[in-house]
């Protein structure tokens, strides 16, 4: 029968859980002075060799349990994949932004150039009426009219 009121949460002294590396360790109490079952609060894997008289007696035998050369290798696994993540994640934001304002710059040139772009076709534009005016007064100055034909 499970005493909630039984369970102490990150009981002092113990040492890491060589499960998942957690660092909160409980001890619940099913039946005073006979049963304490000490387990990490991470993963729930607790000592198996059983339940304990006192929070002491569960604490000592939760410490002596040694970590498995196979758990070893695992969690170096784990902590450089994490790592390499870590590092990816950095690699990946400092990129973003380098982007982010090469988006900016991209977009500022591009705004730049078309209003550039704008004004040089309206100037055509002004260049090419006055050409067009400059023609109609020259071709109306040089048109002979009626009286240089009878003259
Ligand atoms: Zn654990």
């Amino acid at each position: 029968m499970i005493d909630l009121n039984g369970v102490t949460n990150n009981v002092p002294g113990c040492l890491p859980c060589p499960f998942c590396g957690g660092t909160e360790i409980h001890i619940q109490i099913f039946s005073e002075g006979v049963d304490h079952a000490i387990a990490c609060s991470a993963c729930f894997m607790g000592r198996s060799s059983g339940n304990f008289y006192s929070d002491a007696e569960a604490v000592v035998a939760w410490n002596t349990r040694a970590e498995s050369s196979e758990n070893a290798k695992l969690r170096g696994e784990r902590d450089a994949a994490r790592e390499e993540r870590d590092q990816f994640d950095q690699w990946n934001r400092e990129t973003n932004a380098k982007l982010r304002s090469a988006e900016k710059c991209l977009e500022a040139a591009g705004s730049l150039l078309s209003e550039r772009m704008m004004q040089e076709r309206a100037c055509c534009f002004v260049v090419y009426q006055i050409w067009l005016d400059a023609k109609a007064a020259y071709d109306t100055a040089t048109t002979p009219t009626k009286a240089d034909k009878n003259g």
